[in-house]
């Protein structure tokens, strides 16, 4: 322990990265959680997960991507945003958040570097974030508009929200390697969800094929050829027990679609009222 800063809901200090298990709000783990260090332990810690309590807490501690790992703890340990500079950074992987018995899947792409990166939940403390948990909250999924902080009282209802890759990769892009090694977690995700899944809404490209590719792995039934991404495409796809599972298409909530007006509030409500 070198570099001691207050969490900013709790007042506790924390270093950067948070070790598992020393009481930052949400940390799905303990420092007894199994750790995965190669693509063949994520494929069978993923697999012999219970519980999504359980898949959380492996998630979080995961070290298979050797650059992902370096990356997301340069930047928590060196590269802050200086607007966050006295925080502590998470510096693990982002872990699903929500609600254990979710109907809806909301699938993303990857953590942000200065978002789930420095916070510990996925899509909190960034712009993405904030446009994201307002329009959950107007559809009635998230008990508050805004998500900035582990700890801040957010929940969600019905709702569980995941990635397609949980560390933060450089410039936003993970490796094709990267994208496969870490996709066990959501199959595993898909599997523990298939008895009660209605609904997925896939942010993006990436957010899309992974699914596809995770829900075929995981024993679903997905329609051949494989349908297209697009901002309202729709999928149906079955769970291994044949019920019907909606896919929808939108596009990122990232700030490049949000500014620049190709992802509208009113597009994204739209989307999210066919969930
Ligand atoms: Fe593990 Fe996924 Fe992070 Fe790779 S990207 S280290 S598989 S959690």
């Amino acid at each position: 322990m070198g570099d001691l800063r207050p969490h900013p809901v709790t007042g506790e200090v924390f270093d950067s990265p948070v070790p598992p298990g020393t009481g930052w709000p949400g940390d799905p783990a303990t420092p007894d959680t199994p750790v995965a260090h190669t693509a063949g332990e994520v494929r069978r810690l993923a697999a012999t997960a219970e519980d999504t309590t359980e898949l959380d807490a492996r998630v979080s501690v995961c070290r298979a991507c050797r650059r992902l790992v370096r990356w997301r703890e340069s930047v928590a340990r060196e590269g802050r945003r200086a607007a966050f500079a006295d925080q502590p950074y998470w510096g693990r992987p982002g872990p699903g958040f929500g609600d254990p018995e979710a109907d809806v899947l909301v699938v993303g792409l990857a953590p942000a570097a200065n978002g789930t990166n420095r916070t510990g939940r996925i899509f909190t403390g960034d712009r993405s974030g904030d446009w994201l948990y307002a329009a959950l909250h107007r559809a009635g999924y998230a008990s508050q508009p805004g998500s900035w902080a582990s700890g801040d009282g957010q929940s969600l209802r019905g709702m569980r929200i995941v990635a397609a890759v949980r560390c933060a990769p450089p410039e936003n892009r993970p490796t094709p390697d990267e994208r496969e090694t870490c996709g066990p977690w959501l199959d595993r995700e898909l599997v523990l969800a298939a008895p009660r899944l209605r609904s997925v809404l896939a942010l993006g490209a990436i957010g899309w094929e992974a699914t596809l590719a995770g829900a075929r792995r995981a024993g679903y039934e997905v329609p051949r050829p494989k349908p297209r991404f697009g901002h309202g495409a729709e999928a149906q796809l079955a769970t291994p027990e044949g019920r019907p599972v909606r896919l929808v298409g939108s596009y990122h909530v990232s700030q490049q679609n949000t500014f620049t007006g190709k992802l509208t509030e009113a597009m994204l409500d739209d989307v999210i009222a066919r969930l």
